[in-house]
């Protein structure tokens, strides 16, 4: 520790220790009354002084005592004084540093040793050893030793004083020492506070270095989520910089938008306008358009009717391969009025009849036989040619007329493949059915964009021995033919309904075709079980067309048949009949007086009979609500090529022509127009 710091006790106790040999010496002198009893060289060893002093009062006292009868006693104690007081410790205190200046201020202001008498003793100068007395001078010498007793009595004087007044400091010096012991309880007091503080400092240090170290670790978590949100920063803002240039570029376009699109506002308004004007003329187009159609509608009925609401059209199937050629000349089909380029309408059948003979016996020359239809088909014509002809009737069938397309002929001739198509699925042989289903459905989608729906509904029955059949039967029903009876829809209606038939709404071409394959199915069934029944039925394919144009509450509704007619052939009454030739003969007989009625009713027609006889067959009946008015008929007399069939083929040409009109009277022809 620093000087400055040393505690005040231990200063006042080096102080005592230091005043001690002063307060506690022995006094050496001789008593009053007692001899020396050295010799003289101990009495010189006392009176000599001593030349290795030590430091300190006690040395001090000492040298006085050992020397109290040396007569230069009083010098050297003023010089030991005068080496004394300045080895005074150091380390001392403030008030240590008084007592000692204390000390040395009595010692100095103490009475000083009386100097020998000259000649008296002998002098000490310079610190050389002062003369001996002889030893015979014994006066000298009590006079030597009175002196010094004197000396030293004045001496234990000054030393009472100074013990006197060193008590009063060792007083002074205990008082400060208690002061400083309190002094230095409260300090310490203080201390234990302070160490406590201390503690508790480093207790607090403790945690905060753990806090520091926490911190700091929360620090470099806190650095490595700065590094990666700097790195974060400048990725985003690289794709800020991205976005920025692609805002610039949208707001670009976007102005230029802005600027097509004012221009566009411009536009839509002026093509409003437009529009409007557009809107109104519509309306007159649509008003326009509509009398159009209905003037259309009128005009092509009666357009229809100037042709003929009855026609018949002659088709001669080709001869098929191993059929044997017929003799040129056999059928001929003669050019109309204009010439080539007409259609033909005409056909002449030359009939050798061998029964007939010349006188002579020569065979008699063959019998052409003239007819004249509506159309004549050529064995070369196709089956679109065909389809091209009816297709006014089907369009006449939209318009809300019904329309009958029959097919007649003997077994053979061609109605199956003019009214459904040939065998296999190439279009190209495709029948009337199919095409008109798809003409229907075409021109239905032209017309609704006029306003006008249609529906339609089909339904496939054959007419066996007076006997209905639903063709379209399915599941258990199918190939069976099921009870079906013709009845009225409702009572007072005079609607006709074929009961336990099927009527499938078709709205597109693979329904139709699908409908006619299950109808096929079921002949075919019944083919196997009853001997090629389907030629000896009547295949009646209807399609119940409704069309309404709900914009101006205007409805129609007329129904299409296509009728495959039984064989025409008749049974020859020559032959012996058998059991099965018996049952032949009456089905050839029902179908002969369907077939007989149909004519009958068509030429009743015709003939604007009052009594027209549906009920006499099935056929009939069922297709009353369809041939008469202003219903549309059409005929299709099929023939064989084969000069074999002629009879038949003659046959059905007269049918066909009885049922045509009568000429005369009847619509006005339009030349070069059916
Ligand atoms: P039908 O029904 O009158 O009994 P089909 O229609 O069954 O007669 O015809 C008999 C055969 O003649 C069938 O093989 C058919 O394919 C064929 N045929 C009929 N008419 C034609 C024609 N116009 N072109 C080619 N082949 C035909
Ligand atoms: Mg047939």
């Amino acid at each position: 520790m620093e000087p400055q710091q040393r505690s005040p006790l231990l200063e006042v106790r080096g102080n005592i220790e230091l005043k001690k040999p002063l307060v506690k010496a022995p006094s050496r002198l001789p008593l009053p009354g007692t001899r020396f009893k050295r010799g003289p060289d101990q009495m010189e060893d006392a009176l000599e002084p001593e030349k290795k002093r030590t430091r300190g009062l006690d040395t001090v006292t000492k040298i006085a005592t050992s020397q109290s009868r040396a007569p230069a006693l009083t010098a050297r104690t003023q010089t030991q004084n005068q080496i004394t007081a300045p080895k005074v410790p150091k380390k001392t205190g403030p008030r240590c540093s008084t007592a000692i200046a204390t000390v040395l201020k009595n010692q100095k202001s103490g009475p000083a040793v009386p100097a020998q008498k000259p000649g008296a003793a002998p002098p000490m100068v310079g610190g050389r050893k002062p003369t001996k007395r002889p030893a015979w001078d014994l006066k000298g010498q009590l006079c030597d030793l009175n002196a010094e007793l004197k000396c030293c009595r004045e001496r234990t004087q000054t030393l009472a004083q100074e013990n006197q007044q060193l008590q009063d400091q060792l007083r002074e010096a205990q008082q400060q020492a208690k002061a400083q012991g309190a002094e230095c309880r409260t300090l310490e007091g203080e201390l234990a506070r302070v160490q406590a503080q201390a503690e508790q400092g480093q207790q607090e240090l403790g945690s905060l270095r753990a806090r520091v170290l926490e911190l700091e670790e929360q620090q470099c978590t806190q650095e490595g989520l700065l590094r990666e949100l700097q790195k974060e920063q400048l990725g985003l803002q690289e794709e800020r910089r991205g976005l920025a240039a692609r805002l610039e570029e949208q707001e670009r376009r976007l102005q230029a938008s802005e600027a097509a699109l004012s221009g566009s506002q411009a536009e839509v308004a002026s093509l409003r306008e437009e529009a409007t004007g557009q809107a109104a003329l519509l309306v007159e187009q649509g008003e326009r358009l509509h009398g159009l159609e209905m003037e259309r509608r009128r005009l092509h009925n009666q357009l229809q009717e100037l042709k003929g609401n009855i026609r018949v059209f002659c088709r001669v199937r080709p001869v098929l391969p191993g059929e044997p050629t017929p003799p040129p000349g056999f059928l001929l089909f003669p050019f109309g009025p204009g010439g080539p380029a007409d259609p033909p309408t005409r056909l002449s059948v030359s009939r050798c009849d061998e029964r007939r003979g010349t006188l002579s016996g020569a065979p008699a020359p063959a019998t052409r036989h003239d007819f004249s239809f509506d159309r004549v088909f050529p064995p070369g014509s196709r089956q679109d040619e065909v389809f091209e002809e009816i297709a006014m009737l089907v369009q006449s069938a939209l318009d809300g007329y019904p329309v009958c397309i029959f097919a007649y002929g003997q077994t053979g001739s061609g109605k199956t493949f003019t009214m459904e198509g040939g065998p296999g699925r190439d279009p190209q042989v495709e029948g009337l059915i199919p095409r008109a289903l798809r003409h229907l459905f075409s021109v239905a989608q032209e017309l609704g964009g006029q306003g006008w729906t249609y529906s339609f509904v089909a339904s496939y029955v054959e007419i066996y021995n007076e006997t209905v059949r639903d063709l379209l039967a399915t599941g258990t029903r199918k190939g069976q033919g099921g009870e079906c009876e013709i009845r009225r829809a409702g009572p007072g209606s005079e609607e006709l309904t074929v009961t336990n038939a099927r009527y499938v709404p078709v709205s597109c071409e693979k329904e139709v075709e699908a409908l006619l394959h299950l109808a096929h199915q079921n002949r075919a069934v019944a083919r196997t079980s009853q001997n090629e029944r389907s030629s000896r039925s009547h295949s009646v394919f209807q399609l119940q067309i409704s069309g309404e144009h709900t914009g101006r509450g205007l409805q129609c509704g007329a129904s299409l048949n296509l009728v495959d007619l039984a064989g025409s052939e008749r049974l020859d009454p020559s032959l012996a009949l058998g059991p099965g030739e018996r049952e032949r003969l009456r089905e050839t007989q029902a179908i002969n007086s369907s077939l007989s009625t149909l004519g009958l009713v068509i030429m009743a027609l015709s003939n604007k009979e009052s009594h027209i006889p549906y009920r006499n067959s099935k056929l009939t009946y069922l297709l009353q609500n369809s041939l008469g008015g202003s219903a549309k008929m059409l005929m299709f007399v099929n023939i064989s090529p084969l000069e074999e069939n002629v009879s038949e083929s003659l046959n059905s040409l007269r049918f066909a022509s009885k049922v045509q009109l009568p000429p005369g009277p009847g619509p006005v022809r339009i030349p070069g127009c059916l």
